[in-house]
């Protein structure tokens, strides 16, 4: 079954018959976790990708994605990311202050900041090395 939800751009429905098993959509060779992102091979998941032919799909910062990043990202990631950028601007989720917002909500504001400031930290050390 393919990643569809109504409206949203984040659909399979939008790769091509051929892109769909280049691309691994909706993980249709039936990787493992482990191998569906990878931020280091170990010799299973290499055997793993080897064995059922699966090409890299999406790189980003030492991430290699073999499935599809529309099925992979799931609609929830999709809406906390959202929400994470509305409060980014100042703005809160839930209705209040800090001490109102989810704890899984804070926590995920708190993941973004980290990784925003490592990939801003990545971007300022490659350009001092040239
Ligand atoms: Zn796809």
């Amino acid at each position: 079954m393919l990643a569809t939800r109504d409206g949203s751009p984040f659909d399979c429905g939008r790769c091509g018959p051929k892109d769909r098993v280049q691309r691994n959509c909706a993980n249709s060779l039936g990787l493992s976790d482990a191998a569906k992102a990878v931020f280091r091979y170990t010799e299973g998941v290499a055997e793993e990708l080897k064995a059922k032919g699966a090409p890299k799909v999406f790189s980003l910062r030492g991430l290699r994605l073999y499935e599809c990043p529309l099925s992979f990202i799931t609609w929830e990631t999709r809406e906390i990311v959202r929400a994470v950028y509305l409060m980014e601007g100042g703005r809160m989720f839930f209705s209040g202050g800090w001490g109102d917002q989810s704890a899984w909500l804070v926590e995920a504001f708190e993941i973004f900041r980290a990784e925003n400031a490592a990939f801003r930290k990545d971007i300022a050390d490659g350009e001092k090395a040239g």
